[in-house]
């Protein structure tokens, strides 16, 4: 024990164990609260649940919201809105159960001071677009956090949590976590009878656009690091379409987002040539993808692929046409203020590169691939469904229950559910935290074990970089290059660039292959070997260490994934080379895949896709 005398263990009994506060995490605390007035409820989140997770910074729109209240949509249209973008695959009875119950979220957070726009001729909420109603959302989240502060029986901030545990007595059921405070270093066991992950999803597991100075910059949280994921695939839970990875068109270098500039300002796309060149490719995807081409509105990976099929024809870039919207001094107001409140750095991107939008058309381009499930795709755990909704192949015990007994998981963690985003994300942690107080109750006084052992095992573990750099660091006067450990830059960049040349990223322009993949996975399975030599000169390092394992762990399921699936559902997301075309009569299905952490070996399945909604 010399080794860690200095530092504390900290231990917190739970009955629920929330990890993540950002917009599920909150939703999970505040709901967990509602049903469980007498139980302890715990959340740990690795920054200050104020400004945590995807929407630290503010958004300007909440993009789900279906207006039932005024008749404006049905929890079913969501359904086959959110069908069709991903081409036909989607869990739908979670969809439809977070469809149900998201208007009733949005009401909660106007009630709780969220300025919401209103139409001034209807009184209804100002609409972007057929889902999205917009807000002064600045503070969005400190308005989340503190429901969810005022509902916790403790909130643990600045905890990184990097395991789960597991009961001693009982195979397949979750006993807690473990995790280390990232200021002071204290070691932290949380036991606990139901855990909620809500870990946010992965950004920078694909070498971004922006490098260098400007890695920080991508449009995904770059603290993002994909735990919602590691965490319960360590733990042996089945994933879910973790192959269907998002690319998104966003304005060039600053990633600031599109949605309120087609939608509210009706801004349009061209070429470099000043020509529409969307219709161009018609023929072409038809031939890849069918009448999914047909569909509306077209589907988002559809839209990226014309893009990428019009650049590589050489008649980029592609533009947006800001120049007509912003003579209106009120789309021009609107299109500044729509980054000031989510993200500046657009803003201080155009300004530095001499781009006003009233007289230069900027450019466009595609991020690199993001895994999350929340978004535009569906990447994420397997869950059990609603009992009154979903198929019963779907169903084995509480709503949004992974394979784990005791796991839960809402927001980007959960699979198969697109289109969720802030508002739906916080209403499935809702979802999740009623289930697990159910669960809790139901378990009466079965409540699992946790083992000396395997919590000091992984405090050993957890601490090691810290070792390794001390001990390493003699061998070399300077620099950072040491023939002992490596350091977390230097693994990130190599994963970065394994994911980027072989699964798919921006180099190879989105391609892959059956080829390409093996090899992908021969050179992650040689980065994980590597793992053990990781060092950390500081605790910031150790955090970056662990984000590195959790992004790692992460890739290997993406592509595994990838692999498995031989066809390209998604172009504009990414393309199998070798299986170039949308093939609905073997691939109409969601994959699976589960991790087992003894032998390292993944397992792969089909799972069927249930059409609930005509
Ligand atoms: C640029 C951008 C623009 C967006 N625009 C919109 C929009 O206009 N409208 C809209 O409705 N939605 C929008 N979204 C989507 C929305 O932000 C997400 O859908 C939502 O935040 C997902 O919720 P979540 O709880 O799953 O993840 P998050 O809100 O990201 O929360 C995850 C939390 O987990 C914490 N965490 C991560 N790892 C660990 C760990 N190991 N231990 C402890 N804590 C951990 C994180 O710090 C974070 O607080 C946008 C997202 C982005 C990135």
């Amino acid at each position: 024990m010399g080794l860690f005398g200095r530092r504390k263990t900290v231990f917190v009994d739970a009955d629920i164990l929330v990890i993540g506060g950002g917009m599920a995490g909150c939703g999970a605390t505040y709901e967990s609260r509602y049903w469980g007035r007498d139980l302890k409820i715990v959340c740990v989140e690795k920054a200050n649940i104020e400004r945590s997770g995807a929407v630290a910074q503010g958004l300007y729109a909440i993009n789900c919201y279906m207006g039932m209240q005024w008749g404006e949509n049905q929890p079913e249209d969501h359904v086959r809105y959110a069908r069709n973008d991903l081409m036909g695959l989607v869990r739908e009875d979670l969809g439809y159960d977070i469809a149900r119950h998201v208007d009733s979220t949005v009401h909660k957070l106007e009630e709780w001071g969220l300025p919401i726009m209103r139409d001034p001729k209807t009184g209804r909420y100002q609409r972007e677009g057929k889902w999205q109603i917009m807000i002064h959302g600045e503070s969005y989240k400190p308005i989340v956090a503190e429901a969810a502060r005022k509902a916790a029986t403790e909130v643990y901030n600045r905890i990184m949590v990097t395991h789960l545990l597991m009961d001693a007595k009982q195979a397949n059921r979750v006993a807690g976590a473990v995790g280390f405070n990232v200021r002071t270093g204290d070691f932290h066991v949380f036991r606990a009878k139901a855990v909620i992950v809500c870990a946010g999803g992965a950004s920078h597991i694909f070498k971004p656009r922006s490098v260098g100075e400007g890695m920080g910059r991508t449009w995904y949280a770059p603290w993002s690091s994909a735990s919602a994921y590691a965490l319960p695939i360590q733990v042996g839970a089945k994933m879910t379409q973790m192959e269907n990875r998002i690319v998104l068109t966003r304005f060039k270098d600053g990633y600031g987002p599109v949605g309120a500039y087609f939608l509210h300002l009706k801004t349009y796309t061209q070429n470099g040539y000043g020509e529409e060149y969307e219709k161009r490719w018609y023929e072409d995807t038809k031939a890849l993808v069918g009448d999914y081409i047909d569909r509306h509105p077209v589907p988002t990976c559809l839209r990226n692929h014309a893009i990428l099929r019009e650049v590589a024809a050489g008649r980029g870039p592609i533009r947006m046409v800001t120049k007509e919207a912003f003579q209106d001094p009120h789309k021009e107001t609107v299109g500044w203020e729509n980054f000031l409140g989510m993200t500046i750095g657009q803003a201080v991107v155009w300004a530095s590169q001499n781009i006003d939008p009233k007289h230069i058309n900027p450019e466009l381009t595609t991020s690199e691939p993001y895994v999350m499930g929340s978004h535009a795709t569906c990447s994420g755990a397997w869950a059990s469904g609603p009992e009154d909704y979903a198929p019963a192949e779907y169903q084995w015990g509480y709503n949004r229950m992974m394979t784990v007994d005791g796991l839960f998981g809402a927001g980007d963690t959960i699979g198969g559910t697109a289109h969720k985003f802030s508002s739906g994300s916080f209403t499935e942690g809702r979802i999740a935290g009623k289930a697990a107080v159910k669960y809790v109750k139901d378990m009466k006084n079965g409540q699992p074990q946790v083992s000396e052992q395997e919590y000091r095992d992984l405090e050993k573990l957890i601490y090691q970089p810290l070792e390794n750099y001390r001990i390493g660091r003699n061998e070399i006067v300077a620099g950072t290059v040491s023939p002992s450990y490596l350091l977390p830059i230097h693994g990130l960049q190599r994963l970065e660039k394994i994911m980027d040349e072989y699964v798919g990223g921006i180099s190879t322009n989105y391609m892959t292959n059956g080829v390409l993949l093996e090899r992908g996975l021969e050179l992650l399975a040689m980065l994980k070997e590597d793992m053990s030599h990781m060092g950390a000169e500081d605790l910031h390092s150790l955090q970056r260490t662990w984000e590195l394992h959790h992004r790692l762990l992460a890739s290997e399921s993406v592509t595994h994934h990838t692999l498995f699936r031989e066809e390209t559902r998604w172009p504009g997301y990414y393309y199998r080379g070798d299986h170039m075309k949308l093939d609905d009569e073997n691939w109409h299905c969601f994959t699976l895949s589960r991790y087992d952490r003894n032998t390292g070996k993944w397992e792969m399945e089909k799972a069927p896709v249930y059409h609930i909604v005509d």
